[in-house]
């Protein structure tokens, strides 16, 4: 529940940021019949998952979760919380698919599933789905998995994948520089300048007496109008969403453009130096003032 694994009708139930800023319930156009076949569980509850298989274990194909989520704000998955999803999956004979696409190569060179590794709650999954950081701003996603999984695709496999950009000479190259040039000072500039936004951050809005949390993932992190930590998208819905509006022109007025919904995750680059993370700071306390009025 509020995970966002991209535009495919069968995912698009309830499936975090676009339609949880727009307050859609879903998305219109997509048959009963297709929508049916996603079961939805709440996030980070095992106890649900383990029922759901319980239940309909032989009929289920494939768990898929983000790898951390971050299409409903950031939300930090629950220690070990995607290798129990591995064991309920691969007990029952099905897959866990699990979605980089925002966190592949941006957390840590081997994604999430490289920090929950290096976290000691290391696990296999079945496939892996990039995006976004792989194409280095060109259009490109990427999938991996087992040789068995992987051997299922034509034209080896009976499975059909192709597209009109699969596999654009431009976007791969693109890619492929942007992953050659992600040296581990790059990751360390980025841990860095998370934690100073955060730190500003935080005593911008604890400055005006603005509730909030701030939930990270290596330097992916998201802010939210409530005192705790959201664990779940229904926990992140009643936060006091009203106040990124203001919030967020207030930074735009002073030249910082923020992920357009509190329910975006927030990205540091290569590219943020000290000069562009001195505006950040210096917009934040009217920022904060607008949130908190
Ligand atoms: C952006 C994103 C996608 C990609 O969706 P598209 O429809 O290809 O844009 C998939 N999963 C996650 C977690 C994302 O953040």
């Amino acid at each position: 529940d509020g995970n966002y694994h991209g535009h495919s009708d069968g995912l698009l139930a309830a499936a975090g940021s676009g339609v949880a800023t727009l307050a859609l319930p879903g998305t219109a156009g997509v048959p009963a019949s297709v929508a049916e076949t996603t079961l939805v569980v709440p996030y980070g509850d095992l106890d649900a998952v383990r029922e759901v298989f319980a239940a309909r274990g032989d009929d289920i194909a494939a768990i898929i979760v983000e790898a951390a989520p971050a299409n409903m704000g950031v939300i930090e998955p629950p220690a070990g919380f995607n290798s129990a999803l591995a064991d309920i999956a691969h007990d029952a004979g099905a897959l866990l698919i699990v979605d980089e696409v925002l966190t592949g190569f941006r957390v840590h060179p081997a994604g999430e599933w490289g920090r929950q590794v290096d976290a000691g709650f290391g696990y296999t999954p079945d496939i892996l789905t990039y995006g976004k950081v792989v194409g280095g701003g060109m259009p490109l996603a990427a999938l991996g998995g087992s040789r068995e999984v992987m051997e299922q695709l034509a034209p080896t496999g009976p499975v059909y994948q192709a597209g009109t950009l699969s596999g654009n000479p431009l976007s791969v190259a693109a890619g492929l520089k942007t992953l050659e040039l992600a040296t581990p000072a790059v990751y360390e500039h980025l841990d860095a300048a998370a934690d100073r936004v955060i730190a500003d951050l935080t005593s911008a809005l604890s400055g005006e007496g603005v509730a909030h949390s701030i939930s990270r993932v290596g330097s992916l992190f998201g802010l939210a109008f409530l005192a705790d930590k959201p664990g779940d998208y229904q926990q992140a819905k009643t936060q006091d969403a009203h106040r990124f509006t203001p919030f967020f022109h207030a930074m735009l007025e002073q030249g910082v453009n923020l992920p357009p919904s509190v329910y975006e995750a927030w990205f540091v680059t290569a590219a943020h130096d000290d000069e562009a993370l001195s505006r950040i700071t210096d917009a934040l306390p009217a920022a904060a003032r607008a949130a908190a009025a």
